[in-house]
């Protein structure tokens, strides 16, 4: 690989994600020069991946581009480019862009490089279920239930055509949870009425859980009221199992206690069982000294700061700190209080403190769960709440009047624009997602 040579800045923040926009943020405001670098050139709204998956909206909408966001600032330099190492003691950092490798000096470094899939010690299972984490996940996964449903639609075999139209999503927390109310739902009030021969009846979604209540993270009454609600759509919830094997037309499912699993067969398999850290939390690990989790999270100090460096911070999914979740508003906090670090509005050392301003999840049309400290609500004042809140943290005025638009057509009507049955749908693993001419729209 070609060396690009070397240039300086005063802040390096690595990742476009949640924790370094809401950094970024805040140094574009103060003037500060800094250089972000990520290796996608968007700004992915996560929590909404699996309405890009359904077709309720694009993958635009959900991810404009974190070059556009900070456009205006011009002390913001955005650079595509894949972060590989760093030089704790020299503060140099070194990526590579455009088959070349750079390295780049910094003041301050800030890394919020997220977290992947952990398939704990399986990762075979990867190459046969659909993931929900990156933009093309979503892609690929709502080519996948197109051809699955067209596929049903014209084969002359019964047997080809049930496993077609069933759908096996493992882990019920949050992205389960709404992937299977959903993926029922798309199945009743949109392709029922598009393909003839094919009701929601016909239509098998299970949801599959490790342990004893479906969102595990909220437990009590929203749990339960999470299963009734699934199971009142017509999804199946199965509780205290494993997944044990997976192959390209099926899972076999062992509950706790048994001695033998059982099979089921179903064409398209979600994986959304558990998280690891991003590569780069472990290249910093071992640069830094910082110890880190089973997850390969670094466990970096209460300041954020990580292993033995002042200049080195790292928020969001890729650490651990107080058994904060892996949610958007850890990373967010965890950006703006770095970010007032590193301009010596907050004293040097202090202690992030995570302020819990409650958590929810979309169960189907008009049902959610929403908890804020000690208030627990469901059904649909805890859904109204929901489309509230995505509201408002939808980056960018265009992508919030689309989405709205997109909810009402979806929601009260029975629009998915985004089904494209033009395209010639692949199986899994062999979509070149990018291949796609999916509307990218701009929020300034
Ligand atoms: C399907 C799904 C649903 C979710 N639902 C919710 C929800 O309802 N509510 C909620 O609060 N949270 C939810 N989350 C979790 C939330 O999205 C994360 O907590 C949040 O995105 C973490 O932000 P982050 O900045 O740490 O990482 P991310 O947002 O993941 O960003 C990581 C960034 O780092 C970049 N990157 C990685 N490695 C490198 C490298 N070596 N060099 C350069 N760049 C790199 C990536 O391209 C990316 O831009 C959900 C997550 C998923 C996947």
């Amino acid at each position: 690989m070609v060396d690009a040579g070397m240039d300086r800045t005063e802040v390096v923040i690595v990742g476009s994600g949640f924790g370094a926009l809401a950094a970024a943020k805040k140094l574009a405001k103060a003037g500060t020069p800094f250089v972000l670098i990520s290796e996608t050139t968007e700004h992915l709204f996560q929590p909404l991946l699996y309405q890009v998956a359904t077709g309720v909206l694009s993958a635009g909408e959900i991810a404009p581009s974190i070059r556009a966001i900070l456009a205006k600032y011009p002390n913001a330099d955005v650079r595509l480019g894949r972060v590989v190492d760093v030089h704790a003691d020299a503060k140099e950092l070194v990526y590579e862009a455009a088959g070349e490798r750079h390295t780049l000096g910094y003041n301050f470094l800030i890394a919020a490089t997220g977290a992947r899939q952990s398939y704990f010690g399986r990762d075979e299972f990867a190459k046969v279920t659909y993931a929900l984490k990156t933009v093309n996940d979503a892609k690929r996964l709502r080519d996948q239930i197109v051809r699955c449903f067209e596929e049903a639609h014209t084969t002359t075999d019964p047997e080809r055509a049930k496993n077609l139209l069933s759908f096996i999503v493992i882990g019920a927390g949050a992205t389960g949870v709404e992937l299977a109310g959903q993926i029922k739902e798309l199945a009743g009030r949109y392709f029922e009425q598009s393909i003839r021969g094919i009701t929601a009846d016909d239509v098998t979604v299970t949801l599959v859980e490790g342990a004893g209540v479906a969102m595990p993270a909220y437990g009590g009454k929203l749990s339960e009221y999470t299963k009734a609600s699934l199971e009142k759509s017509g999804v199946e919830v199965v509780l205290n199992t494993l997944v044990t094997d997976i192959d390209e037309h099926g899972a076999t499912f062992k509950a706790h206690g048994s001695e033998a699993g059982v099979r089921r067969t179903a064409e398209t398999i979600v994986w959304s069982a558990g998280v690891q850290a991003n590569d780069f939390a472990g290249v910093l690990a071992e640069r830094t000294g910082c110890d880190t989790d089973r997850a390969g999270r670094l466990l970096v100090n209460p300041d954020l700061t990580v292993g033995g460096r002042a200049d080195i911070f790292a928020v969001g999914d890729m650490t651990s700190l107080n058994n904060l979740p892996g949610q958007s508003p850890v990373a967010m906090q965890g950006g703006r209080h770095v970010a007032r670090t590193v301009l010596g509005k907050t004293p040097r050392g202090t202690a992030f403190k995570f302020r819990d301003k409650g958590s929810m999840a979309i169960i189907n049309r008009f049902r959610a769960v929403t908890k804020v400290k000690s208030i627990e609500l469901t059904g649909f004042i805890a859904w109204v709440l929901w489309l509230a809140v995505h509201m408002v943290y939808l980056v960018g005025f265009r992508n919030r009047y689309i989405a709205v638009m997109s909810w009402f057509g979806s929601f009260l009507g029975h629009r998915r624009p985004h089904f494209h049955y033009a395209q010639e749908p692949s199986p899994v693993g062999t979509v070149d997602a990018d291949d796609e001419d999916d509307e990218v729209s701009v929020a300034a």
